[in-house]
């Protein structure tokens, strides 16, 4: 019998034991979950009486702050636990062919960063997981990529979803009063639009996020601006309009198409003033710099010609945005949501070349209008810190 079975057989999780006749050795440095001196051996000679007690508790949190990140990405790589906010959720995205699930958590001093369930061990985030909910994360590996620190999930991590226990409690409440961060402000990839056509040149097959103050520049027209898939699961076609007798979408095999999901997918141009890239908006970007679902735009507001551009859509020309994009892993730029440049999240020059990307002479601040100095709260830890504190 291997060992772990051999003990597996003997102790169960979340109960408690005495424990005799154990060899006491200094400790591995490996994984290390807690801070601790010395490492304990469990041989065949090892004793274990089970201790009933309801007193005894049956978790224990041990949260780091955001100041002890940067050394546990280091080996050895100290599990750890974190308590946070949910400021976002991914769907599903794909890695180099695995499944994974991200989220971007706020911690009590608004530091914001990304946290990736890897897909063998991914039950441990509920689906139901959403913006606003309140992570009690235990026994997380902590990297850094590209400069921003993240936590991923090992097979020990842990998750409890709005914890209720008396040692969360006053982190519960500080959470719980944290303003709401604009999407864009989470993101601490920040790029110009040289930047970004650098990373997309790059050849990677992995996706990039990145956040970029731009303006639409042109909408070319003559390509289509939604597409409406057929919502049967087993069919690929695409619904076509009909606008006789009424508005409708059909598909050519299935009947009775009740919900069509018909959703922007805007060709355009964007700029910084300094480079342009050719980007696609997506659905949700699209309706916030609208404010007009795809659906209504076809059905209320009658644009029926899926490659004539709506005149409406010229109107957002030349308004300032920070962009939310990914590069897809066809090298294409999807534009997915887009926020108003906030005050507080205002890019920073480049100042140091060890950042992912090349400082360039003319940084995006330059595109912004001059900031009042009274609205900066020296106190507060601006989300990209990290990347100044390089200098
Ligand atoms: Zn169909």
């Amino acid at each position: 019998m291997g060992e772990k079975a051999r003990l597996d057989s003997i102790i169960r999780i979340q109960s408690c034991y005495i424990v005799d006749k154990y060899i006491s050795l200094d400790q591995k440095t490996y994984n290390p979950a807690v801070p601790h001196k010395a490492c304990l051996k469990l041989g065949k000679r090892a004793t274990f009486v089970p201790v009933f007690n309801d007193q005894i508790p049956d978790h224990y949190y041990n949260f780091a702050t955001f100041d002890e990140l940067k050394d546990r990405a280091t080996p050895p790589k100290m599990l750890t636990d974190y308590i946070g906010r949910v400021e976002d959720t991914d769907n599903p995205t794909t890695r180099a062919g695995t499944r994974l699930k991200k989220v971007i958590i706020q911690d009590t001093r608004e530091n914001t960063f990304e946290m990736t369930f890897w897909p063998d061990q991914s039950s441990t985030l509920p689906d139901h997981v959403k913006k606003g909910d309140i992570l009690a994360i235990t026994s997380a590996a902590v990297t850094n990529f590209e400069g921003n620190y993240q936590l991923e999930s090992t097979p020990a991590t842990t998750v409890t979803v709005n914890p209720t226990t008396a040692d969360t409690a006053n982190y519960i409440t500080r959470l719980k009063n944290l303003p709401t961060k604009a999407l864009a402000q989470l993101d601490k990839n920040i790029v110009t639009i040289t930047q970004l056509n650098a990373e997309k040149n790059k050849d990677r097959k992995t996706r990039g996020r990145f956040t970029c103050l731009a303006k639409i520049k042109a909408i070319p027209d003559n390509r289509a601006w939604f597409y409406a898939p057929c919502p049967n699961p087993k069919c690929t076609k695409k619904l076509h309009l009909l606008t006789e007798p009424t508005t409708k979408f059909v598909c050519e095999d299935d009947d009775n198409i009740e919900q069509p999901k018909v959703m922007y997918c805007v060709n355009a141009i964007i700029t910084d003033d300094i480079q342009d890239a050719s980007v696609v908006f997506f659905d949700e970007a699209m309706t916030t710099l609208l404010n007009i679902t795809c659906e209504e735009m076809i059905t209320v507001h009658k644009y029926h010609d899926k490659r004539e551009i709506p005149d409406k859509m010229y109107s957002v020309i030349n308004t300032q945005k920070l962009m939310n994009v990914t590069i897809k892993p066809d090298r294409t730029i999807a534009v997915n949501s887009v926020a108003q440049p906030p005050i507080t999240a205002l890019p920073q020059p480049a100042t140091t070349p060890t950042t992912a990307l090349p400082p360039t002479a003319t940084s995006a601040p330059s595109l912004l209008p001059a900031t009042p100095a009274a609205k900066i709260n020296p106190a507060k830890r601006p989300y990209h810190q990290l990347k100044d504190k390089k200098a």
